[in-house]
């Protein structure tokens, strides 16, 4: 069971949404709302501006404050490593026309593609 990295990121995955139904009333709905609007914005940012533009595309350079703050909120995100996330993302563009079974997100692989 959860013996390679998709089964893990799925658990995690599942884990993580089911959580707040099952601490539902313990939550103060209205601060957490805004607490999770804030985080989830800043974990966007880490994976689109991080993850995809300064560590697979090099569109940029930054800091390296920068990059541990956008590093931290990327992992928050649970899409895996900064490695993995970076060496899939290369491969999917490299493959996504010329040959579709090379790449690691085609939709032809259906929708449990991570
Ligand atoms: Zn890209």
């Amino acid at each position: 069971m959860l013996e390679n990295i998709k089964e893990r990121m799925l658990a995690i995955l599942i884990i993580f949404h089911i959580s707040p139904i099952i601490f539902w009333k313990y939550l103060k709905v209205a601060k957490h709302i805004k607490l999770i609007l804030v985080f989830t914005s800043l974990k966007m940012i880490g994976v689109t501006g991080g993850l995809h533009r300064l560590w697979t595309h090099k569109s940029y350079n930054t800091t390296k404050i920068i990059k541990y703050i956008l590093a931290f909120f990327a992992n928050a995100s649970f899409q895996g490593s900064i490695k993995m996330w970076t060496s899939n993302h290369r491969m999917h563009h490299t493959y996504e026309e010329s040959n579709p079974s090379l790449d690691p997100y085609s939709i032809k692989k259906g929708f449990w593609w991570i």
